[in-house]
């Protein structure tokens, strides 16, 4: 693969879904009240958020940091043409965020076949047929589904996760009629030349898909893989504030990409993100103040880069 500065094509412009409330809260032991993820998710959008994920309706049971997704919901201000997105797990997931306004929802399913099998006993493919009962009551109640393929890069279970499993995946969730689909690294395993070589793959592949990279920074190479992933023309990026992030079914997983770090590389990129960076950076302070911790960002630590440098005399 040639580098010079001239063979490089980016986007003029990404998106960056705010998964924050949903991904990263969900592996804090600090359980945040109703109002602070409403402040949370409202000061995303103001930021210029224009997706948000804004929890999961599962088993309160399983992840008692999301039993109040529904309310969260119902109070949150809703701004014209923001996407306010949630996890679910099945049907009744589905009717839960009905019963809160939430019409768009995301079904995962793993790409591993061990990892899917020894989390839920079932093939990943037998998890997307699944969906269907979903599918189609999203079809008759004007909601929309998205769909997200963790382990998509690699898993703890059977190392590197072919390509071919992935499409397999792919091709599922595609014959229920799921059209926008993320390719998750939830154990930070993914390198930039995988993501470019899989995504130029997927798209060739399924061009009427829309794409979203999902990457969390476990080994650092999350922010080379948004690199990768626009380089190879992807356009949809999570992001979570204050790196937060990790995943209670995964063992070893850290947080997501930054959301601030994320916007500072494109902005000195002069890639457009919507965001305020500015605003996001002061989410991330509020964030560590309600959790109480440091968290992985290294925005907030260090600055923007436009901060270090001293006027000329
Ligand atoms: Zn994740």
């Amino acid at each position: 693969m040639k580098l010079g500065a001239d063979e490089i094509k980016l986007p003029t412009s990404i998106n960056i879904c705010e998964v924050g409330p949903r991904d990263g809260l969900q592996n804090e032991k600090t359980l945040l009240s109703i109002e602070h993820k409403v402040e949370l998710i409202e000061k995303s959008v103001q930021a210029g958020a224009k997706i948000v994920e804004i929890g999961s309706f599962v088993h309160p049971k399983a992840v008692p940091q999301m039993a109040d997704t529904d309310a969260v919901a119902r109070k949150i201000r809703r701004v014209d043409n923001v996407e306010y997105r949630a996890l679910i797990l099945n049907l009744k997931g589905l009717e839960r965020a009905e019963d809160a306004g939430v019409t768009k929802a995301k079904l995962t399913a793993s790409a591993s076949r061990a990892h899917s099998l020894a989390n839920i006993n079932r093939t990943p493919e037998e998890v997307v047929r699944g969906f269907e009962e979903c599918a189609n009551y999203a079809a008759t109640h004007n909601m929309e589904l998205s769909g997200a393929i963790s382990t998509a890069f690699g898993c703890p279970f059977e190392g590197r996760v072919a390509a071919e499993q992935v499409l397999s995946v792919v091709s599922c969730f595609r014959e229920i009629g799921v059209k926008e689909l993320s390719l998750s690294d939830t154990t930070g395993m993914a390198n930039p030349l995988q993501v470019y070589e899989l995504c130029t793959k997927v798209q060739k592949q399924f061009p009427d898909v829309k794409w979203v990279l999902h990457f969390h920074n476990t080994r650092g190479m999350g922010l080379a893989n948004v690199m990768a992933g626009m380089m190879a023309g992807v356009k949809y990026y999570d992001a979570c504030f204050a790196g937060l992030g990790g995943c209670p079914f995964a063992p070893g997983a850290t947080g997501n990409i930054a959301t601030e770090d994320l916007i500072h590389m494109c902005h000195e990129m002069g890639i457009a993100t919507g965001y305020d960076l500015d605003q996001v950076i002061s989410i991330g302070r509020t964030i560590r103040k309600m959790i109480g911790h440091d968290t992985a960002s290294f925005v907030l630590d260090a600055g923007k880069c436009s901060d270090i440098v001293k006027p000329q005399k």
